[in-house]
């Protein structure tokens, strides 16, 4: 290690997954690191809730490529903590109002039976879909989501260029639902497949198809649920980075960021050299970096947010999995009260994530813990009491329809989150799950980037920054600053 590096200082606002990935990076290459959080403790939107017996994680359910975990958790060739997770082969449960059922499999011969036994939908449709899903994923996955898209370098190099003639095969230019029609025979098939929009806040109806990328981190790699449930994630990177001597401040917000020579000083604390923002690029340009961000951050168009009740069940329902959906009949006109009209559809699709069912003691023996979710327009000055408590009643109804059972005699314990408290907890814009809107095809280049052009120094991560938001994109976003940042500073 040389001694320059030694000297460097490093500020990271926000104990997000990116926040926490940066730390890690930065501490391994030397620099001495503090991360502030607002919250009284890490992992910003991958938060938990306990009452009762039961268990919640209160943010992300679905953990994908795992592999970027454990890239951070051995970064020093150390293995020093404890992580453990298993691959999921039942990756999901799908319910319609018309009795229409089907198991969604990581075993791909399984899952075209599927198809075919419960919808009629043909092997060969599935097949090209799941192969077109993967190319998609290979001429974007090193452009779009390894690199910052704001660097004349990124655009030089030979992999970039190879991409860039193959783009017409990521299919910018058309819709995903139109696509979608056009690939399956049924109906039902398709909605399966618009599915995945929702999975970073996008609306298949506006969405390139571009997004039909998804599907292959899912059914390409595999879903996965850790041991100790999804909170382990931020609980582990915590744990790596206190090992590599980060320092944590939390409860503490930071309200001011100021230019000192050629550093910074936070909440006008020491000076630092490097300033990496992992709270939400619109709170932080109206916030604590109003005077280094573009005025025209403080707004941007929000992804889709979401409705969660967290329930205490006090039975088992063995037709149920870890990660379930009931559909509703009219997709369509869902989104476009989502999107459009920004209130919650009379017939949400509801996601019921049940972590019991692998973490036993998540709920009291015998019982469930579900974690009940229906997608949410972005907070916009609705009557929330209102819109919650008609959801509450239609995700109830939808329920008792389509279990036959009613379900509000077997709730023991509940706790709501909101796009509002979404907003309020996390600083994130409107309470968006995933940052800036994936609806516009040019939605990765309007991002904000990973760094400031005009003052050194300053860096940015997380949802709201390039490449987006989810577990993955952000502890990439992470790792595409940091990269920067090394070279800025020659951390080498
Ligand atoms: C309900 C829900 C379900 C989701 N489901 C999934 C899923 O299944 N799979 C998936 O991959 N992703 C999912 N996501 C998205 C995923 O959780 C996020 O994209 C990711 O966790 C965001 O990480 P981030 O780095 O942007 O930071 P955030 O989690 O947004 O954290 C930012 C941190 O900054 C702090 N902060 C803000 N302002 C300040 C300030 N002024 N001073 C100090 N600290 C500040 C906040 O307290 C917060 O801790 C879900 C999100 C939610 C809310």
């Amino acid at each position: 290690m040389t001694h320059q590096k030694k000297d460097k200082k490093a500020v990271v606002i926000g104990a997000g997954m990116a926040g926490l990935s940066s730390a890690i990076r930065l501490a391994s290459r030397g620099v001495r690191v503090t991360v502030y959080d607002q919250q009284g403790t890490y992992g910003g939107k991958m938060g938990v809730w306990e009452q009762d017996g039961y268990r919640y994680d209160t943010g992300p359910s679905l953990f994908t490529m795992p592999q970027y975990v454990n890239e951070l958790l051995s970064i020093d060739g150390k293995s020093d903590v404890d992580f453990k997770y298993m691959e999921l082969q039942s990756i999901c449960n799908y319910f319609w109002e018309d009795g229409t059922r089907m198991k969604a499999t990581k075993d791909i011969e399984q899952l075209k039976e599927e198809f075919l036994k419960q919808l009629g939908e043909p092997n060969e449709n599935i097949e090209d879909f799941l192969t077109d899903s993967k190319t998609k994923f290979e001429i974007t996955n090193h452009v779009f989501l390894e690199k910052s898209l704001h660097k004349l370098r990124t655009y030089l190099s030979w992999g970039t260029l190879k991409s860039f003639f193959s783009l017409s095969k990521v299919e910018v230019f058309k819709n995903m639902n139109a696509r979608n029609e056009q690939r399956f025979k049924n109906p039902k098939t398709v909605q399966f497949f618009n599915r995945y929009a929702t999975y970073n806040g996008s609306n298949p109806y506006e969405a390139p198809a571009t997004l039909n990328v998804i599907p292959h981190y899912e059914f390409g790699f595999g879903a996965f649920f850790p041991e100790k449930g999804i909170r382990s994630i931020a609980d582990a990177l915590y744990q790596k980075a206190c090992l590599l001597g980060v320092e944590f401040e939390f409860d503490t917000r930071i309200s001011k960021v100021a230019k000192v020579g050629k550093g910074y000083t936070v909440n006008e604390g020491e000076v630092v050299d490097i300033v990496v923002c992992n709270m939400d690029v619109a709170s932080a340009a109206k916030g604590p970096l109003k005077d280094f961000i573009s005025s025209k951050r403080k707004n941007y168009e929000p992804s889709g947010s979401a409705l969660i009740f967290y329930w205490g069940i006090d039975r088992e329902f063995p037709e149920l999995d870890l990660h379930n959906i009931f559909f509703s009949d009219d997709y369509k006109k869902e989104f476009e009260n989502i999107f459009y009209r920004k209130k919650i559809d009379d017939d949400p699709t509801v996601y019921v994530h049940i972590s019991s069912k692998f973490k036993k003691d998540d709920a009291p023996e015998g019982c469930e813990n579900w974690f009940v979710m229906v997608n949410a327009p972005y907070a916009d000055g609705q009557d929330w009491e209102n819109m919650i408590r008609e959801a509450r009643q239609h995700i109830i109804t939808k329920i008792n329809r389509i279990l036959e059972v009613d379900i509000t005699k077997h709730i023991r314990v509940e706790h709501q989150l909101t796009p509002e408290l979404i907003q309020r907890n996390t600083g994130s814009y409107k309470g968006a799950l995933y940052g800036s809107s994936s609806n516009n095809r040019m939605a990765a280049f309007l991002r904000q980037p990973n760094f400031s052009s005009d003052h050194k120094g300053l860096y940015f991560c997380g949802g709201s920054v390039h490449p987006g938001g989810g577990i993955p994109l952000c502890l990439l976003s992470g790792k595409i600053t940091t990269d920067i940042i090394a070279r800025d500073f020659n951390l080498y």
